[in-house]
């Protein structure tokens, strides 16, 4: 399994700001968990993408994170991002970041996110799990026998699909 350390740093700033201070992903023995703290329960979770799992959708190891639920669907996308899969891209931070959404209510944390996940070679655009072509709009796969994940939108248009 992969898992792409160097974003870790990243991606547990990040999570400090969706979470609290509690919240932190831990890589042992080549898996990673996510560990927090929340109404002064202690959770710890090994962070499992279950196939069929749509992206946006808590998996498992996202039970009781207490963030919300877009609050979850970001740390789904860190736990993607992590592990290498393909993410949503970064236009959907900044969605979550806007006024219509507001996951962070201080609006110099939200920019300070943008920026750690830009620094940090956070995926700008989305690309085709299938193709690996840049995708603007894009639909989710789970296919028997394939690959699952991000995908062209029509699968005319891919390759692959
Ligand atoms: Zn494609």
């Amino acid at each position: 399994m992969t898992i792409y350390l160097d974003r870790l740093e990243v991606a547990n700033k990040v999570l400090k700001t969706i979470g609290n201070e509690t919240y932190e992903f831990v890589v042992e023995q080549g898996r990673l968990y996510l560990t927090w703290t929340v109404n002064e329960q202690s959770y710890r979770r090994l962070c499992i993408l279950q196939r069929g799992s749509h992206y946006f959708n808590s998996d498992k190891f996202s039970r009781n994170l207490g963030t919300g639920g877009t609050g979850e669907s970001a740390i789904v996308q860190l736990v993607r991002w992590i592990k290498g899969r393909n993410t949503l891209p970064i236009r959907q931070w900044q969605y979550w970041a806007s006024s219509s959404v507001k996951l962070w209510q201080d609006d110099t944390i939200a920019n300070q996110v943008i920026l750690w996940l830009r620094e940090g070679n956070y995926p700008i655009e989305a690309t085709c799990v299938f193709c690996n072509k840049t995708v603007y709009r894009y639909d989710w796969w789970s296919l028997p026998g394939k690959k699952e994940g991000l995908g062209c939108y029509k699968p005319e248009t891919c390759p692959n699909l």
